[in-house]
């Protein structure tokens, strides 16, 4: 399990304590935020995690400043990011993000479009797709929160027959942590319980 701890909006100086105490990962959702942050903390260890959309002016500098892009769901966005990912650097880790409680003019796909996006990546050498990641409506019960999870999963599973690399299942936040993690999530995303209210 891979605790992401989502500093977006914290201050360099609460990322770096975090950081001195262990912390490898970290997430940003504001493009510039993201960059900036990465660019002034770099440590060889400190992983960078994007986990807001990607707008296609912001690819070039994600490219180059990230190291996993949670949120992609474009096949215009991830030739960006394959194009521009520098070619002195590993493959850029990117999860798919899913609309798993099919929200209207919520990001990600529909589950039923992924087996036709999964392929995009076979043609994409520096992209290495790991797996797929969901931010699904809000519930009040644990058991209501855990039914769009276990959907994703169902559907990270079925995926894994046609690309057994993916590895990553990215769902959780500090609302839905325990039924995140209950549903088998490898990545969590950890903000305000880390951090305090934003
Ligand atoms: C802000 C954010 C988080 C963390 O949320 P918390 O409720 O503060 O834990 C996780 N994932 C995404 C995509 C976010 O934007």
């Amino acid at each position: 399990m891979t605790l992401v701890a989502v500093s977006k909006t914290k201050p360099t100086d609460v990322i770096e304590e975090a950081f001195e105490a262990g912390q490898l990962a970290f997430g940003e959702n504001y493009a510039q935020e993201a960059i900036d942050k990465a660019a002034a903390i770099t440590g060889a260890k400190v992983k960078w995690h994007f986990i807001g959309p990607v707008q296609s002016n912001k690819t070039r500098a994600l490219a180059a400043g990230m190291d996993w892009i949670h949120t992609v769901d474009r096949p215009k966005i991830a030739l960006r990011l394959n194009e521009q990912r520098p070619n002195n650097m590993l493959p850029l880790n990117v999860c798919v993000q899913v609309n798993i409680s099919r929200e209207p003019s919520k990001a990600g796909l529909l589950p039923e479009d992924l087996n036709d996006f999964l392929p995009l990546f076979d043609d994409l050498p520096n992209l290495r797709v790991r797996g797929l990641m969901a931010i699904p409506a809000p519930a009040s019960t644990v058991a209501a929160q855990r039914q769009p999870f276990r959907e994703l999963r169902q559907l990270f599973e079925s995926s894994k027959a046609n690309y057994p690399a993916l590895d990553t299942l990215s769902m959780g936040m500090s609302a839905d942590l325990e039924a995140a993690v209950a549903e088998g999530a490898t990545m969590v995303r950890i903000g305000t319980d880390i951090f305090g209210p934003r």
